[in-house]
């Protein structure tokens, strides 16, 4: 059943994205929105050739170094390899599939990985298993959202290793832990406590939270949300937000974060349902 519709969606990719990829100046005029673009290297983990080629083919006109393989293991052996800055990793493979090879991946060395989804409730069934992909695409997509949706991983991992950079010089310019009532949220290391004990969250899962906790009690769009933790806009990302913030909730408890139906969401610390009763 899933194999059935996972091919239906590859034929429509397949039909869509080889017309786009040969699109006149598809591959020119886009600058280099990551920094270090020279020596950024991608790879890509795709087991139907067409796909994998239009894939690869779009991300080297980005200028970026893109080694393509067709299976679960090679993708586990090539990541170990070329120690890449992005993988785009499909989730349906020959040998083991993505969930493993993401979970094997992300043991070895944290990278930040856009997983391909044959359906969107596949996407909310990933993301609540907590497999580590930094960011989830169903297929079919755009180049063009493939492409901004790498260079916003790429982004996010350089502020990342930025922000751990200071914390290891131990300067003073590192942020300071952001606290809203019992949820502790150290910027520098990069982890969280609620009620004293450490919660583990994914990359993204931990992105989202910190944006939420930059205004507690306030009312975020969903877009905004977007744009903050993915650093990248398009409404159709939206249903990406709905299910981190489900596995946030499944982390951190269900009370922390109140959704506003058709608006967005917000962070409600622990004893904070008295208006203005927060302290500042
Ligand atoms: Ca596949």
């Amino acid at each position: 059943m899933v194999a059935q519709s996972y091919e239906t969606s590859t034929r429509a990719l397949y039909a869509g994205e080889m017309t786009f990829a040969s699109r006149p100046g598809a591959a020119a005029g886009t600058p280099a929105g990551a920094p270090g673009a020279a020596s950024t290297s991608v790879l890509v983990v795709e087991d139907e050739p067409a796909i994998a080629t239009a894939v690869a083919r779009r991300l080297a006109a980005e200028g970026w170094q893109v080694e393509t393989v067709g299976d679960g293991l090679q993708a586990v052996d090539a990541a170990a390899r070329l120690a890449p800055d992005v993988v785009v990793l499909d989730v349906m493979l020959p040998g083991i599939d993505g969930l493993e090879v993401c979970r094997r991946i992300q043991a070895d060395r944290p990278v930040p990985v856009l997983m391909l989804t044959a359906r969107d409730d596949e996407t909310d069934m990933l993301i609540g298993l907590g497999v580590g992909a930094d960011d989830y695409m169903t297929k079919p997509f755009s180049m063009r959202e493939l492409v901004a949706r790498v260079k916003a991983l790429l982004r996010r991992q350089q502020r990342a290793a930025l922000a751990a950079e200071l914390a290891a010089a131990g300067s003073g310019s590192a942020e300071p832990p952001v606290a809203v009532g019992d949820v502790v949220i150290d910027r520098a290391q990069r982890r969280v406590h609620r009620g004293g004990e450490e919660v583990h969250l994914t990359p993204t899962e931990f992105d989202l939270l910190l944006a939420l906790a930059a205004s507690p009690r306030t009312v975020l769009t969903r877009e905004r949300l977007l744009a903050e933790v993915w650093d990248w806009v398009d409404a159709s990302g939206t249903r990406t937000v709905d299910s981190h913030v489900k596995a946030l909730r499944r982390k951190l408890g269900a009370d922390l974060i109140r959704t506003v139906h058709g608006v967005g969401y917000a962070l409600e610390p622990a004893g904070s349902g008295a208006a203005g009763g927060g302290p500042a």
